[in-house]
């Protein structure tokens, strides 16, 4: 299908990029890779008046190691994410979760922060970022700030970003000594999206496990920590049987999505089992 007609414009820099969100307010769409949202035109399921093209505003893409762990830039592709050894010596779980993204073409066009503006409740970056308690840096015409990966996926398509508001950067801080990440999904077979995808992050202290995190995408109408599986594994023995009780809780107070790609059950099911598996993996890349 093709596109309702519309008007492009390429700002030059981040200043004049706002401009344009605020001067054509809810007709204006920000465009990245394309990846998400030329599909959406293609389907009409948009119309925006203008889009703003972003993908040539320099300082937004590139991965720079920071005292505090790795700044991303907005407009980094999956690819370089994937790929980067500074990801994948400094946070290989996010290189892992950017590697399972759709296909080539898509991990070379497509940006994080257009898949995490987006906000798809069936993409990858979001379970990773979660779990990581990554930083999602915006400018807006207020300013820039500092949101929380945990606040910013607000629910189906939807962040916590203002409406004139441009995701500029991903800080991912660096995890204490000892922890090892895993992410595990499985795929919806023609598009790669997750039906279910986990994120886990095991840190340990002597045979016991300190903390673990989990992030969980594809099940929920917005990717969630699974807080009551996290909470039954921290102090606990690093031991299979442990993980294995606490996997069982990872779909606890979730209402699992509904659709032709799976049942609630199912979902349901798939988060504990990913959960298991990944935080299996996280504890022994941990060295437990
Ligand atoms: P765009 O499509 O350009 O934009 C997406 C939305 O975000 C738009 O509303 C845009 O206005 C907004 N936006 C973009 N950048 C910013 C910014 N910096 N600040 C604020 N708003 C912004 N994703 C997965 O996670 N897993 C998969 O397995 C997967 N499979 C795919 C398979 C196919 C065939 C396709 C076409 C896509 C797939 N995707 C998958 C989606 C892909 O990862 C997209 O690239 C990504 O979701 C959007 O990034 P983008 O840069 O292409 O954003």
């Amino acid at each position: 299908m093709i596109p309702a007609p519309f008007d492009y414009k390429r700002p030059g820099t981040l200043e004049e990029a706002i401009a344009l969100l605020r001067e054509h307010g809810e007709g204006a769409r920000l465009l990245a890779g394309g990846h998400s949202l030329l599909p959406i035109l293609k389907a009409r399921l948009a119309r925006p008046a203008v889009l703003v093209d972003i993908a040539r505003i320099p300082g937004l893409a590139g991965i720079t190691k920071t005292a505090r762990g790795l700044l991303i830039g907005a407009l980094t592709a999956h690819h370089e994410v994937e790929t980067s050894s500074l990801v994948r010596e400094g946070c290989p779980l996010l290189a892992e979760a950017a590697g399972r993204i759709g296909d080539v073409q898509v991990r070379n066009r497509g940006t994080i922060g257009g898949s995490a503006a987006h906000a798809d409740p069936a993409a990858d970056y979001p379970a990773a970022l979660l779990a990581l308690e990554a930083v999602m840096l915006a400018a807006g015409p207020e300013g820039a700030r500092r949101i929380p990966a945990l606040d910013f996926f607000t629910g189906p398509y939807e962040s916590a970003l203002g409406p004139a508001e441009i995701l500029t950067a991903v800080e991912v801080p660096s995890l204490p000594p000892r922890s090892g990440g895993a992410y595990l999904k499985a795929a919806q077979q023609a598009s790669g999206f997750a039906v279910c995808g986990a994120a886990a992050i095991v840190t340990l202290d002597g045979g016991r496990i300190a903390s673990a995190r989990l992030g969980i995408t594809g099940v929920a109408p917005a990717a969630y920590r699974a807080r009551r599986a996290e909470e039954a594994l921290a102090g606990g023995a690093a031991s299979p049987g442990a993980i294995q009780k606490a996997a069982a809780l990872a779909a606890e107070g979730i209402e699992p999505l509904d659709d032709f790609h799976a049942s609630a059950e199912f979902r349901a099911h798939l988060a504990r089992v990913y959960a298991g598996r990944a935080l299996h993996e996280a504890l022994k890349r941990a060295g437990g």
